[in-house]
């Protein structure tokens, strides 16, 4: 592709974007394909000669676009939001045009020190006190990796990482302790930094599905009275079925007294921390040794985008450090070199998009934004509430409604109520005008609105709230 045919079709490209955000909401948003069929599309193998890029582009239209579920529809309410805006697609777009690998200080200068003072920012708008330290990585999953290794090193004096599990004995496997609510990630880093399933435990509840501490400390007891080791605790703020928030001011001197890493789990809901009313969400966050949260979920950057802070980056340095000859640099002992502070070597460089995105909104219109999300989930709670055929099923302290249809006079026992559930959601997605998912409360099927794209307004919530009453009254 020489620069002629980049420009032009670069243009035709970002025009492409621009008409697909103006008008995102005129496709399903649910990808309304079979397995297999945007595969049937594609050739089996790759082509031996070039082809144009006008022939790519007009065949992903054709052949592709079918095949995907639209984030960026005003009307997605499933999981939780990945929104995405235009300087953040532009940042990334320059990203790529760069092409940097963002692994030394010296393989990009401004890469490092871009995403450093993003940090910097980012902890200022969500009210971290002062001593915490902060890199981007993809995800929130691989943070918390990240932190689980550093807690398993702290337990056994990076004797883990020097002699692999015969470490452990004979203090016994290494614990985690996390509420019941705790999300999938904790139980995946578990398992790949050598925990193992049987080493997490499961902390109870209270009836807000926070974690309750004083299981958590019975548990730590008893866990030690058993000759086991506790490592770490991993708290949640925001969990994924409910946003319910773990207390750290009550988790937070456990840990420490116990002497165990504490780790923050705030994926989605700490970007609500830039909101001054919100920022109880993170009290008690000076006790931990680590968080994470995802601009990539809600804070209008495009996925991928994690921040994670930890309070000694010698320590998470130490953890991750491997030092070849041919990454060595003559400035390694005046810069930092990101390389050590994850998982991966090569690093995109993230830092660029997040800083179109804040300089471009600027604090004021982000916390707008996250307020109108939360106002609008308030309000979608008040109707289920005012609505005798439905019924709420959790507080609703952020942008996330868990509720389920219980027509007045329902004759069936639990399954049928469940099954009930299942079918409209099914129903209301296949239509494809919303898509909203699910999760289990107590076996209790339960519809989710996770409100927070960047494009909807109020009247795609009461859209999607007719179009759930208007399914349900076809059930009947
Ligand atoms: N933690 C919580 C509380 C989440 O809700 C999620 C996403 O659903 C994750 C972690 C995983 O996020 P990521 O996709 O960035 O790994």
């Amino acid at each position: 592709m020489d620069s002629k045919e980049f420009r032009h079709e670069g243009y035709r490209l970002i025009d492409w974007i621009a008409d697909y955000l103006d008008h995102a909401e005129n496709h399903h948003v649910l990808s309304q394909v079979q397995p297999g069929d945007i595969d049937a599309r594609i050739p089996a193998s790759a082509p031996l000669q070039g082809q144009h890029m006008s022939d790519i582009l007009d065949d992903f239209e054709r052949d592709i676009l079918p095949g995907v579920t639209h984030w960026n529809h005003p009307r997605f309410f499933a999981y939780f939001p990945a929104n995405n805006s235009g300087p953040s697609i532009l940042g990334e777009l320059l990203s790529a045009g760069l092409g940097v690998n963002a692994m030394l200080w010296q393989t990009s200068p401004a890469a490092t020190e871009l995403e450093q003072r993003m940090m910097i920012w980012l902890a200022e708008l969500i009210g971290l006190p002062a001593g915490f330290h902060g890199v981007i990585q993809d995800t929130a999953s691989t943070a918390t990796l990240c932190a689980l290794l550093c807690a398993r090193e702290k337990t056994t004096a990076f004797a883990f990482n020097a002699r692999g599990p015969e470490a452990l004995s004979p203090d016994g496997p290494l614990r985690i302790y996390c509420s019941t609510e705790a999300h999938s990630s904790v139980v995946k880093g578990a398992r790949i930094a050598g925990f193992g399933d049987r080493n997490i435990v499961q902390v109870k509840t209270d009836g807000n599905r926070a974690l309750d501490p004083a299981d958590l400390q019975a548990r730590i007891d008893a866990d030690r009275q058993a000759g086991l080791t506790p490592c770490c605790i991993v708290a949640t703020v925001g969990t994924t079925s409910t946003t319910a928030i773990d207390p750290l001011p009550a988790i937070g001197p456990i840990a420490r007294t116990e002497e165990l890493w504490l780790h923050v789990d705030a994926a989605l809901a700490g970007s609500a921390a830039i909101l001054p009313e919100k920022r109880w969400l993170l009290e008690g966050v000076e006790h931990a040794d680590s968080l994470v949260f995802n601009p990539h979920k809600w804070l209008f950057v495009n996925f991928d985008c994690s921040a994670f802070y930890v309070r000694d980056p010698a320590h998470l340095e130490r953890v991750m450090a491997i030092d070849p000859a041919y990454l060595q640099t003559d400035r390694d002992n005046q810069v930092t070199n990101f390389r050590d502070w994850g998982i991966q070597l090569g690093r995109r460089f993230r830092a660029l998009k997040l800083w179109f995105v804040l300089r471009s909104y600027g604090a004021e219109n982000l916390r707008a934004m996250l307020a109108e999300h939360i106002a609008l989930a308030a309000e979608f709670k008040s109707w289920v509430e005012d609505d005798p055929d439905w019924e709420l099923l959790a507080p609703v302290p952020l942008n996330t409604v868990c509720f389920r249809l219980h027509p007045v006079g329902f004759q069936g026992d639990d399954d049928e109520l469940n099954s009930l559930n299942k079918d409209l959601m099914n129903r209301v997605n296949r239509a494809g005008r919303i898509y909203l998912t699910h999760t289990v409360l107590d076996g209790r099927y339960t519809l989710r609105m996770s409100i927070g794209q960047t494009g909807t307004r109020r009247r795609h919530v009461e859209e999607a709230w007719e179009e759930l009453r208007e399914k349900a009254r076809q059930q009947s």
